[in-house]
């Protein structure tokens, strides 16, 4: 096993890797900005090394200085977390290259799903099913209208190395196409440096469902179920749960054993999540993310497992633990993201947290680095904890995660726990009788 990790990343995920690190008895090494000197991770770490200044790209996105950390502390893997160096293959194989091990993917697995285009002609091949859409790229208008034609509008203009919500346009009759298409090609180059685009068929009334996968990287493969993230604004997640109150064992079993063989047959070694939208009885694979999720945890709490040590068991060569005949589904777990935001307008909210307290008691986690007196810097992503409950079923997990909430204070900053309160008040949340563009129309009229 390893002796010691070092963990490229921070926040939340940082701590939830330095715990499954202490639990296996593996020395943890916390790399920071200047603007996190103060923060938890660096905090509840073994080690800590400052590898630059605030801005991401000088610190957490710096390959030299996150190398030079582990050559100076003596680490021997490097886990990614989510977000920053993550899904990006040639930090992969830089890491390799200096003879160490990456707790992930390999670089070609990471490379080959971080292209949507390549990703979707893949798992074409592989048997799981697609959008309608375009075979390949798109290069220039004219084929976009002949592909428009083809599949009847509306259509969706993707970038195929897009990410995070962006680089995506809709087209909603043919004479959107124009400038939908201009406009993701140009947000593909300036946010990912590529103006490659794709094109899907706009599915009017979906749910998300994704399936978490785990690898060994030797051919053998087991899926974790679904998780349903159907509530989204600018299509980040706001709430995930598992299992989607859509979905029977007969479902479950089907599209789990798709991904798992997809994923067994090319080798693919650790966490994996297959993305689709589900419409109508019908699984849509729109991408796969070759990490870690944010949402994890709910995946976590329903199959009593621990996905970041099997990440790290898996990467140190011991054999996976997870069969899929021992993996049984039991409860039913809701996450929220609470976020520093100002409602209506989710306006980045940073500043100094005077109180926070953290509901316990059966069946509930919180997932942050957040403490009273810590001042969140303005530099990052704006997730500061996730609520996570978990109870025998969706009712029950509902009313949990209420009481939950009730018990929860974060004072200082502005956050997004009153959308929270309000959601639950809602009928087709407590129904689960919603699909992707629900959140939106109600935030239209909602007041907070
Ligand atoms: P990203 O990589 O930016 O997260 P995804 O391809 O995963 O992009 O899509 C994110 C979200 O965009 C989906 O969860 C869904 O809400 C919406 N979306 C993507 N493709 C389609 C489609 N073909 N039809 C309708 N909505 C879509």
């Amino acid at each position: 096993m390893f002796s010691k990790i070092l963990i490229a990343n921070r926040g939340e995920i940082a701590l939830r890797v330095i715990r499954a690190c202490r639990e296996l008895g593996i020395s943890s090494v916390a790399v920071h900005s200047t603007a996190d000197s103060d923060a938890m991770h660096v905090r509840m770490a073994d080690e800590a090394v400052c590898i630059g200044p605030a801005p991401g790209p000088q610190s957490y996105l710096s390959m030299p200085a996150i190398i030079s950390a582990c050559e100076i502390t003596g680490a021997e893997a490097i886990h990614p977390g989510y977000g920053f160096l993550s899904e990006n293959a040639n930090f992969v194989q830089i890491v390799e290259d200096h003879d160490l091990k990456f707790i992930g993917p390999t670089a070609e697995h990471i490379r080959i799903m971080g292209d949507k285009i390549t990703a979707k002609e893949t798992m074409k091949s592989l048997g799981v099913p697609c959008v309608p859409g375009s075979d390949g790229g798109v290069p220039d208008l004219e084929t976009a209208r002949k592909v428009g034609e083809e599949i009847g509008y509306p259509v969706i203009i993707k970038a195929t190395a897009g990410g995070g919500g962006r680089g995506m346009k809709l087209a909603k009759t043919a004479s959107d196409l124009d400038e939908a298409f201009s406009t993701a090609r140009a947000e593909g180059k300036a946010a990912f440096g590529n103006d490659e685009v794709y094109i899907e068929k706009y599915l009017g009334t979906p749910r998300h469902i994704e399936i978490q996968v785990f690898g060994d990287g030797k051919g053998r493969a087991v899926h974790l179920g679904e998780r349903d993230c159907s509530l989204q604004r600018r299509h980040q997640k706001v709430l995930e749960e598992a299992p989607g109150p859509v979905i029977d064992a007969e479902t479950r079993a089907r599209i789990g054993k798709v991904c798992a063989d997809a994923v067994a047959s090319i080798n693919y070694a650790g966490a994996g999540t297959i993305e689709f939208l589900y419409e109508n009885g019908e699984f849509y694979f729109i991408e796969m993310n070759t990490r870690l999720q944010v949402e994890h945890p709910v995946t976590e709490a329903v199959f009593g497992v621990d996905l970041v040590k099997e990440q790290i068991r898996v990467a140190a060569g011991y054999p996976m633990k997870l069969s899929q005949d021992k993996l049984t589904l039991r409860g039913h777990a809701i996450e929220v993201r609470i976020n520093a935001e100002k409602l209506p307008n989710f306006t980045p909210c940073p500043g100094k947290i005077t109180t926070f307290h953290q509901p316990g008691g059966l069946g509930v986690r919180i997932d942050s680095a957040l403490y009273t007196g810590y001042s969140i810097p303005p530099y990052y992503d704006s997730l500061i904890g996730k609520l996570i409950v978990v109870a025998q079923d969706r009712p029950a997990a509902l009313s949990r995660l209420k009481r939950a909430l009730d018990e929860l204070i974060v004072d200082g900053v502005d956050t997004t726990l009153p959308l929270f309160h309000a959601l639950l008040e809602e009928d087709a949340v407590q129904t689960g009788d919603y699909n992707i563009h629900w959140l939106e129309k109600w935030l239209e009229t909602a007041e907070f």
